[in-house]
């Protein structure tokens, strides 16, 4: 092999592949430009997910004709001028590779403005290829529009996730800088529909209604913080909405939206013992430092910082956050609300000799990434080797319900002893099971709606709910997409035709996975366990005589009565045996 220098052309799609990874990434760099050019106002608009057209346009300070076709060549930058200036960065653009990367893998046109103009220029760039400048009538501002990205790197093209994943990957990138930019106003319409609008009025909470929807707006806690120039700001969930995926953590630091940093793990510190195992807070923070302070050119697409003190960050995130997560969340004392937590500090002793024994083969997901508990719980709550080990069978015994004790656990009598039932679980295994069944005979009777429901999403839940349509379908569940982000449910498995189609539809949403592409089987029965935990009575519902006798006699039907679809225990069982050794009856105590 010989050592050539490669062509100019060559080499520009190589850089151009670190800068423009997707069409998200193009919206990325272009909204970018336009808040570094103090836009009011950045509209965007998409065509086919961004493969066919992606149009930015800002009312910013616009580019002065006769530096238009400096803008698109590389390394051609208005925000940098020596070394040094790197770390008094202030803008989100430094590296002026953004406009020419993107057009040399599209076909690029640059439309500006400056104030003091009567006319604007334009400028076409083709795969790298710069035209010539024209003179044209335009607003005060920048117009970019991308066509046919990747068109020359076919390869790239072929990288491209499905048109939904695309969209929602811009649709969250929209989200996320509208919430960081308040006082602009961002619009976003993809396919000549709008998905996204706000006002520029500063009220960071709508935007979190846009993002989350409104419950959950309303839910996240405010997050105020000053410590040595050191700011964060924001919204934290409280401990009782969490999703299963660290994806929602969300951290802009400087104005930037900066994911995979370490201070996520200081958030989840903060929750730490708050939460069950597996899950994860929603949080949408700013943090704001002297620009000397961060290294804002660690990362091709500025994805990642370095801070010149990371302990120190570190822990003024861990103050800030566990401060304002106590402030709003009494802590039971000494109680963590996790079962698998400690369990000497339980209000009742959990005795590892108690029957706490998993079925074998059950739960089909519980050890997937996400599922909200550990597959073995720890040491301190497995029976311990000298107890008395409690065979587990895999069914139940015939029961006879004695009561129902705090509105949430059943209390039962077994040949061989007491049984304490956590109803919600219960109730989850028993909807999940018989979903499965009819499920598994192809025949999951569905009920139509008298009326259909309409429903709104925010915008990244419809993008997550219209690929999984087709799985729904399969469980019974018929909605149809209503106008861009709304949905209309149509009929919903007759297992459930007594709920409330909007709270289904918001379960099935909720905690969907980002590209959740694993066998159809899986994602079926992942689903439905989401819909069922959703579906089940809940802790503290106070049950008639007849709902619990019913609960029981359906869980001792239950092929794997004994946990929940997530895994979790749906009883504990207290032997007769155990029972004569705890009130020193039997053997040594
Ligand atoms: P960078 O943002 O790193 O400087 P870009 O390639 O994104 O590099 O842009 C090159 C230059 O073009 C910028 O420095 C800026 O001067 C100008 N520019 C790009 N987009 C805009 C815009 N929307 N409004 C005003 N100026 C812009
Ligand atoms: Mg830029």
């Amino acid at each position: 092999m010989t050592i050539r220098t490669l062509s100019p052309e060559v080499a520009s799609q190589i850089a151009a592949g670190e800068v423009v990874e997707r069409p998200a990434s193009v919206v990325k760099e272009l909204v970018e430009n336009a808040l570094d050019a103090g836009a009011g106002s950045v509209e965007v608009d998409i065509t086919a997910a961004g493969r066919r057209l992606i149009r930015v346009a800002d009312n910013g300070a616009g580019i002065p004709a006769d530096e238009l076709t400096l803008a698109v060549e590389r390394h051609a930058t208005s925000k940098l001028v020596s070394a040094d200036d790197l770390f008094r960065i202030v803008t989100l653009g430094f590296r002026g590779e953004a406009l020419a990367s993107i057009g040399s893998v599209s076909r690029l046109t640059i439309t500006a403005r400056i104030l003091e103009a009567s006319a604007g220029a334009r400028l076409h760039v083709e795969g790298g290829m710069i035209g010539k400048l024209e003179k044209v009538g335009a607003p005060v501002g920048t117009l970019v529009r991308v066509e046919d990205l990747f068109y020359n790197t076919p390869a790239r093209l072929k990288f491209l996730k499905q048109d939904a994943t695309e969209r929602r990957a811009i649709d969250a990138l929209l989200t996320r800088y509208a919430l960081a930019y308040p006082d602009v106003r961002f619009k976003l319409s993809e396919d000549d529909t709008l998905s996204l609008q706000t006002s520029g009025d500063n009220d960071r909470r709508s935007i979190l209604a846009v993002l989350y929807g409104v419950d959950v707006a309303r839910q996240m806690l405010d997050v105020v913080s000053e410590e040595e120039g050191f700011k964060l700001s924001g919204f934290i969930s409280p401990v009782a909405l969490t999703r299963s995926n660290r994806r929602e953590i969300t951290f802009f630091i400087n104005g930037r939206w900066v994911q995979d940093t370490p201070l996520t793990s200081a958030v989840l510190q903060a929750y730490h013992t708050l939460l069950m195992v597996g899950r994860y807070p929603l949080t949408a923070l700013f943090l704001e430092v002297p620009p000397g302070e961060v290294d804002v050119n660690v990362h091709p697409a500025k994805a990642q910082v370095r801070f010149r003190n990371p302990e120190k960050v570190f822990s003024f995130i861990l103050r800030s956050t566990r401060r304002a997560l106590l402030a709003y969340t009494p802590v039971p004392q000494g109680m963590t609300q996790n079962l698998w937590g400690s369990s000497s500090s339980r209000p009742w002793q959990l005795d590892p000799a108690w029957g706490l024994v998993h079925d074998a083969g059950w739960p089909p997901a519980a050890n997937h990434e996400g599922s909200s508990l550990p597959s073995q719980p720890p040491s301190s709550v497995r029976p311990s080797s000298e107890a008395v080990q409690i065979p587990a069978p895999a069914q139940v015994p015939v029961l006879r319900l004695i009561g129902q004790i705090g509105a949430t656990y059943l209390v039962a009598e077994g040949p061989d002893g007491l049984y304490l039932v956590d109803q919600h679980a219960a109730h989850e295994r028993v909807l999940f099971e018989k979903l499965m069944a009819q499920h598994g005979k192809n025949s999951i009777p569905s009920q139509a709606l008298l009326t259909p429901a309409v429903v709104d999403l925010p915008p990244a839940s419809a993008r997550l709910l219209e690929g999984q349509l087709i799985v729904l379908e399969h469980l019974g569940f018929h909605i149809e997409p209503f106008g861009s982000n709304a949905f209309q449910v149509r009929a919903m498995p007759a297992l459930f035709a007594k709920f409330e189609p909007s709270a289904a539809l918001r379960a099935l949403v909720e905690d969907f996975e980002e590209d959740e592409a694993p066998l159809q089987n899986e994602i079926e029965a992942r689903v439905a366990g989401r819909v069922c935990k959703r579906m089940a009575v809940k802790a503290g519902q106070v049950l008639s005589a007849e709902e619990q006798r019913a609960l029981l006699n359906d869980l001792e039907a239950c092929i794997s009565p004994r946990t929940c679809p997530h895994g979790r225990p749906t009883m504990i069982h207290l032997s007769v045996d155990m029972l004569e050794r705890q009130f020193g009856r039997k053997g040594p105590r």
